[in-house]
């Protein structure tokens, strides 16, 4: 399954953010956790459909969809170079699916921070500087046997290489990362197959102070963060981890007080997973009418038989049809049956690109 890496550099609360999730992962009942590596969080996907599903449908169980955080430590200035973990950690960024880089955006004199101030803007740039030396790197060791190869044989893959690998090189040289390339579709199967780092998508989390949590962006800090994430082709949040952590601990009705009187609609890790989960292009659907409904995890641009062998390759290799309702419809008329007398319960064959929010019952042949 696909993964988002937590980075950043020393104290500014990334272990503290990672036990948030933790412990917020540690209520569920439906995960086998023996098989989960210690480095792995897994949450519950925040929903609100799935009670309202449950409001009109009633099933004995509800099961939330999942999905994974990656804890990668050890990245520090240098690390490009071998500094500290440094190799083995940007091999580990190589593996996720995208990068969750955590930011310092609070005061607090207790906490040494590494560069001796707090410039969430300076520490955004040691990361990526060491990310961008890292993608030129893996250039340069392939641009001189490539460049030959296109010139010299003239063969086909080596050219259409050669050209990603011109186009790239000076936008990394420039500072910038791969992901603000535009590629076709060819260009991308090239890209993909060379693992940049900087090629991933990218989300900050500011760090904030726990008096910022009702509006992150009134805090300066923040401010400065989301404008970088503007300009980077990339995705911002606020959150208090400290505090996150501490919320993690709650009960439901303490957890609701608390977050009453921080001014908050909710806690930032449901912001951090659902922007996270977006980030990687994956969406929600849903299965209910019987015992369960249930919450799935597919990826944007899914047809429907690949989306019914996410439940099982069974369903996948008999695909008949997908009986579908969106969400939305059931929401609106409030009943399966009003939603089958307006015409809406729909029936959709193998060239179906599944929709965020549909309630599927898959046909197929056993
Ligand atoms: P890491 O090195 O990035 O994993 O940082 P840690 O999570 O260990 O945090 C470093 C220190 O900063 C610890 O003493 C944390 O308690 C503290 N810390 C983390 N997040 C916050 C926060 O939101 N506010 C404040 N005031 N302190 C924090």
């Amino acid at each position: 399954s696909l993964t988002a890496g937590i980075v950043g550099l020393p104290n500014v609360g990334k272990s503290t953010l990672f036990n948030a999730i933790t412990k917020a992962g540690a209520e569920m009942a439906n995960y086998p956790f023996a098989t989960i590596e210690p480095n792995v969080g897994v949450v519950e996907v925040p929903d609100d459909r799935l009670a309202r599903i449950q409001a009109i449908e009633p099933a004995d169980k509800v099961v939330p969809t999942t999905f994974e955080f990656t804890d990668i430590a050890g990245i520090v200035k240098g690390a490009s170079q071998g500094e500290g973990l440094g190799n083995k950690f940007l091999e580990n960024i190589r593996q996720t699916d995208a990068i969750i880089q955590v930011v310092r955006a609070f005061e607090d004199s207790e906490i040494t921070h590494v560069s001796g101030k707090v410039d969430p803007v300076e520490d955004i740039e040691t990361i990526n500087t060491e990310l961008i030396i890292a993608d030129l790197e893996q250039i340069n060791n392939r641009y001189a046997k490539v460049e030959k190869a296109a010139l010299n044989s003239k063969e086909k893959t080596a050219i259409a290489e050669y050209n990603v690998l011109k186009k790239i090189k000076p936008v990394l040289e420039s500072g910038q990362p791969v992901r603000s390339l535009s590629f076709d579709e060819e260009e991308k199967k090239i890209v993909h197959n060379l693992f940049f780092l900087t090629d991933k998508p990218m989300l900050y989390v500011a760090n904030i102070a726990e008096d910022d949590m009702a509006d992150p962006t009134k805090s300066l800090l923040y401010q400065a963060v989301a404008d970088y994430a503007a300009k980077d082709q990339a995705e911002v949040i606020g959150l208090a981890a400290k505090t996150e952590e501490e919320i993690s601990e709650m009960d439901d009705s303490d957890k609701q007080d608390f977050l009453e009187m921080a001014g908050a609609s909710e806690p930032g890790l449901n912001k951090l997973i659902r922007t996270a989960y977006h980030l990687l292009g994956l969406r929600t659907f849903f299965t209910a009418g019987g015992k369960e409904t249930k919450a799935w995890t597919f990826k944007t641009g899914m047809k429907a038989p690949q989306v019914a062998g996410i439940i099982h390759s069974d369903f996948e290799r008999g695909f008949i049809r997908a009986e579908t309702i969106s969400f939305t419809d059931l929401d609106t008329l409030g009943s399966v049956a009003a939603v089958k007398s307006a015409g809406k319960l729909r029936s959709e064959g193998k060239e179906y690109l599944v929709q965020d929010g549909d309630i599927i019952n898959f046909r197929f042949n056993v």
